[in-house]
């Protein structure tokens, strides 16, 4: 393995090069999820031309090392201290730690601010408030898109019952019985990215399978889905940390 680096703009980007004697005509550049950049390089190729391929997608690397920081940053950094980021409604808050004494602990949003009022500063205190409050936000505003598209979508004749489970890697489900499933992260999503996992659960009411005719029915109620779901896709680690 040899180190290296490229210039983007104002930005030093060190890669290794991992010499791959399955490689012949060229070269694959991976982004690890901690930012690094590996390149895999048919072991023939000299440094300038393996240097000169990837200094060509200096652009596409930039971009992607850029995503994997933000990131690994926001998956490492849950301390819930005031200064980080909360998202909600797929909208970044700040979050704000008031120690009080008097009143019950407490959180609102107010402008660009989710402020929590605690006794204890402890983390697992705020941590508790900040998922409740998550939590009641969640019912409320799924209770309200179920409802809604519930009345628009016409294979649905009366609003199926929901609950809140938390998931790792799923954001909703759909039960044999009819009961819709949401996992609570959702709520931190862009709004269409909501309205895509709700659709996709009701149209499983109808069809219970994955198969073309349950697609041909997202497509027909949310025509630009396909942008909402990999929107999720790459949000999957940074919505569900806690
Ligand atoms: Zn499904």
């Amino acid at each position: 393995m040899t180190s290296q680096k490229i210039i983007y703009g104002d930005q030093v980007i060190p890669y290794t090069i991992k010499p791959d004697p399955k490689r012949h005509s060229r070269i694959a550049i991976h982004v690890e999820p901690d930012g690094s950049v590996v390149v895999d390089a048919p072991p023939e190729f000299d440094l300038s031309s393996i240097h000169t391929a990837v200094q060509k997608r200096a652009r596409w690397v930039s971009g992607h090392v850029g995503e994997a920081l933000t990131r690994f940053a926001h998956v490492r950094s849950r301390e819930y201290v005031s200064g980080e980021q909360i998202m909600y409604l797929g909208r970044r808050y700040v979050l704000k730690v008031i120690l009080t004494d008097q009143k019950p602990q407490s959180v609102r949003l107010k402008g660009n601010r989710l402020e929590v009022e605690t006794k204890s500063g402890d983390t697992d205190d705020i941590k508790g408030c900040v998922r409740a409050w998550y939590r009641v936000k969640a019912r409320d505003y799924f209770a309200k898109k179920i409802a809604e598209a519930s009345d628009r979508l016409p294979w649905i004749t009366e609003v199926p019952p929901f609950r809140l489970v938390d998931m790792s890697r799923q954001w909703g489900s759909c039960s044999p019985e009819g009961q819709v499933i949401l996992n609570p992260h959702l709520i931190k999503a862009p709004r269409d990215c909501i309205e895509y996992v709700v659709l996709h659960e009701l149209a499983h009411l109808k069809h219970h399978d994955h198969g073309s005719e349950f697609w041909q029915l997202i497509d027909t109620h949310q025509p630009t889905w396909k942008k909402a779901k990999a929107e999720l896709d790459a949000l999957v680690e940074v919505l569900t940390v806690e």
